[in-house]
């Protein structure tokens, strides 16, 4: 196991913002390792949390003074059926690599975030969701089995029906820390996606068409364009092709051409680039709706063809905020959000406006919820962002919503029991040794334990 003080990952958040560093980082070599490590650190009175890609955006991967537990080694596959499409892999191991064994062999994941770069412990502690939500749910309902590392030293083999496992999915890195995830894949006949592109130019065009839509797509998703408080957009929608075949087995889509080498400048994304995108955007598609057919990687994946895209926001950083309202007040709530921002002249390259089904996720402290979500970046601009943003939860909060945890650096702690009045339950099966950024500042609690 390497120990380091500062290591050469940064060790930051997606969004670079809050810059909180830990006093300490160790990446262990094997999952044996880790009960030592997590007992060295209980020890030490310090706070422990896991962390995988940092794909999270806020604070959530975050600890303050404490001690990061980098997955990055425990990346080994422990089992792989074929013919069942069973996988059980270390907790560092991510999707891109799962992607890359199981294709070939007629495999998809069950259901996958914006970015195959994140981890299956990240995976299982946000419970992610990915564009068939509405048919499939969230990535926890897939996970038949976890290993959980206490700081007690103990490790815990769980299943669906432990409570500890419910409060694991989901449970933001708070329960212990998790080893091994075996999952139930989905099966493919080609690495090919085929469905349809629809352009909309009011909100109640967009509800009306992802309604029609989720009734015969697995995968539903639209860009929305956040200067036009009226809510034109593009809807995509597809599933996995019949036909076009599976790469053979070893051979990876190519890896990202493009990168961002250094920070941007903090003009690069100003609202003079985002209107002018947002209108290329629009416009690149002429006709009302077109058939789309292709790889599934920019089908599922488009940013990961540009390497550290977020740098493009500068030194500064920024928000992701992603939020859930209910149907009821969906159109009114994202209407009144997309007028706030078009008002406060930041716009968002990257909005992403989907529906939520009603499939039950097996997370104590799951995010998604029947309703319609939107999910957009804001460059930093300090307070006024922040204020900006904790606007938006105000508005979330009065529609009955929630805000995304893993995408999230601003909501105040009473926001937080709003949106998720189970805290309490949850906390009760919290690792004591175990802590994030995010956590102390919605709950208030202690960074150390002495
Ligand atoms: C471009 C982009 C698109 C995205 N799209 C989506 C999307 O469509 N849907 C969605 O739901 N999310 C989305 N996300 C967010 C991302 O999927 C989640 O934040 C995910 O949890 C990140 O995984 P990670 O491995 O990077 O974990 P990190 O960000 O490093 O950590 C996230 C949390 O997981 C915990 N954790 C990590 N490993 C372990 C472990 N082994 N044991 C216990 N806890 C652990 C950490 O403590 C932390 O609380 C997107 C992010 C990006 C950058």
């Amino acid at each position: 196991m390497s120990v380091t003080a500062r290591s050469q990952r940064e060790h930051l958040s997606w969004g670079r913002t809050p810059r909180l560093r830990p006093a300490r980082v160790v990446r262990p070599a094997w999952t044996s390792d880790v009960p030592a490590a997590l007992a060295a650190a209980a020890a030490s009175g310090q706070r422990v949390l896991a962390y995988g890609q940092g794909r999270s955006y806020g604070d959530a991967c975050l600890n303050e003074g404490g001690t990061l537990v980098d997955t990055q080694n425990l990346d080994r596959f422990l089992y792989f059926d074929p013919e069942s499409g069973v996988l059980r892999a270390e907790s560092g191991v991510t999707l891109a690599q799962i992607l890359a064994l199981v294709v070939p062999h007629g495999w998809f994941l069950p259901v996958t975030p914006g970015t195959k770069y994140v981890t299956l412990g990240g995976a299982v502690a946000n419970d992610v969701h990915g564009k068939n939500h509405h048919a499939a749910g969230t990535f926890g309902r897939f996970v038949t089995r976890l290993a959980l590392a206490r700081s007690t030293g103990e490790v815990l083999e769980l299943t669906p029906d432990d409570d500890l496992f419910r409060a694991t999915v989901a449970g933001l890195g708070l329960t212990g820390l998790i080893l091994w995830v075996e999952i139930r894949l989905h099966p493919i006949a080609s690495d090919q996606i085929e469905g349809r592109s629809t352009k909309f130019s009011t909100l109640a065009e967009f509800f009306a068409l992802s309604e029609a839509a989720s009734a015969r797509s697995p995968y539903v998703v639209s860009w929305i364009d956040t200067l036009r408080p009226e809510g034109r957009g593009l809807l995509m929608e597809g599933d996995h092709a019949p036909d076009g075949g599976l790469p053979e087995p070893g051979v990876s889509p190519p890896a990202a051409r493009l990168a961002v080498p250094v920070d941007a400048p903090g003009w690069a994304l100003s609202r003079p680039t985002v209107r002018a995108f947002n209108a290329a955007y629009y416009g690149r598609q002429r006709a009302k709706a077109v058939e789309t057919r292709g790889h599934y990687e920019p089908f599922f994946y488009p940013l990961d063809a540009v390497r550290d895209w977020n740098r493009g926001y500068g030194r500064r950083g920024f928000f992701q905020y992603q939020f859930v309202v209910p149907f009821a007040d969906g159109d009114a709530a994202v209407r009144e959000i997309l007028g706030r921002l078009a008002a406060s002249g930041e716009g968002s390259f990257l909005a992403v406006l989907k529906t939520f089904g009603d499939v039950p996720s097996p997370g104590l402290m799951s995010f998604p919820r029947p309703g319609v979500t939107l999910a957009l970046d804001l460059p930093n601009r300090g307070e006024r962002t922040v204020r900006l943003l904790r606007g938006c939860d105000e508005i979330v909060r009065q529609s009955g919503g929630a805000v995304y945890p893993a995408k999230d650096a601003c909501m105040t702690p009473e926001s937080f029991r709003t949106f998720f009045p189970q805290w309490e339950a949850f906390a009760e099966h919290l690792d004591p040794a175990f802590s994030s950024s995010f956590w102390r500042r919605v709950t208030g609690e202690a960074a150390s334990r002495h």
